[in-house]
């Protein structure tokens, strides 16, 4: 702890690692974390925007950040990339689980019948919830052995309410799956003094809502109690509080930044 209060918010020797960092909010929570001076790992399976992603923050900031590219929803290349990144960056101090994808027509049974998605249910699953394990595994072992660390976990707030209209079953589930996880993480590696927290955005606008139908999305967005969706910066100061030492006692939370949505 320090005797002056912003200093508790420095990242300044840390090392951050980013799932889905190439762009949205993962993007902007690197930004953020540059700013605070920490170096930083982006993970993502978009070479070339993971890429020029990095490219531009280390020349904006003269900070250390590198891409590794890879699906997250393998298990193996999890491993090697966390062993990567211990490598090239000596340890790790903040590990961000952010990469994520929705499924909007994946409503269980459509007007045509059943929807034949168990491969679209099960990918949904790996990425959003089951990548986050995967990670947790060789994370959480170094977090051990500093006896430190802090474990982010991007949610939603789908994790815990249903919006109208719903076609996102498996979406939903992988984030309450999120939250709770961080929940059971928390409890876990209290022991050795790691924290692990989630983050709860309401509707965003990132790259992930392009594909939508216009409709859903304007009937959604007037359900916002501020009227408008939030941006990816409005999320950051969230994300860089669980990450540094202004947040020694948080282990076990979710912070929802939603507009107000769940609260009507
Ligand atoms: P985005 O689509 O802009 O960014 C997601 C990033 O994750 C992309 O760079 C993508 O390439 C990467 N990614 C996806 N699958 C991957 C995989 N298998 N392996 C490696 N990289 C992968 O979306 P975003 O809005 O920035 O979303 C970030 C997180 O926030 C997601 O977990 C999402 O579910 C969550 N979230 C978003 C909103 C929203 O309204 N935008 C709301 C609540 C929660």
């Amino acid at each position: 702890m320090q005797k002056n209060i912003f200093d508790n918010f420095s990242l300044a020797g840390k090392v951050a690692v980013i799932t889905g960092g190439a762009r949205g909010i993962g993007y902007a929570v690197a930004d953020c974390y540059c700013q605070a001076g920490a170096s930083v790992a982006l993970i993502d399976y978009n070479a070339e925007q993971v890429k020029q992603s990095s490219k531009a923050l280390s020349a904006e900031y003269g900070c250390k950040v590198e891409s590794y590219i890879l699906d997250v929803a393998q298990p193996a290349k999890c491993d090697e990339a966390i062993a990567q990144i211990v490598q090239d960056f000596g340890t790790i101090d903040i590990f961000v689980g952010n990469a994520g994808i929705i499924w909007i027509d994946g409503a269980i049974i459509s007007e045509e019948g059943l929807n034949n998605g168990i491969d679209k249910w099960r990918r949904i699953m790996d990425i959003n919830l089951n990548a986050n394990y995967y990670f947790a595994r060789s994370v959480g072992q170094i977090f051990k052995e500093k006896k430190s660390g802090s474990f982010i976990l991007t949610a939603s707030m789908s994790g815990s309410i249903v919006n109208v209209p719903n076609y996102q079953a498996a979406y939903n589930v992988s984030k309450a799956g999120v939250k709770h996880m961080a929940k059971s993480l928390a409890v876990e590696w209290a022991s050795f003094n790691a924290r692990v927290n989630s983050i709860s955005p309401g509707y965003i606008d990132s790259g992930l809502s392009d594909a939508l139908d216009p409709a859903i999305l304007a009937k959604w967005n007037s359900l916002i109690p501020f009227g408008r969706q939030g941006l990816p910066q409005e999320l950051v100061g969230a994300y860089l509080y669980l990450a540094s030492d202004a947040s020694t006692y948080t282990s076990g939370s979710d912070i929802a930044i939603d507009g107000a949505y769940c609260s009507v």
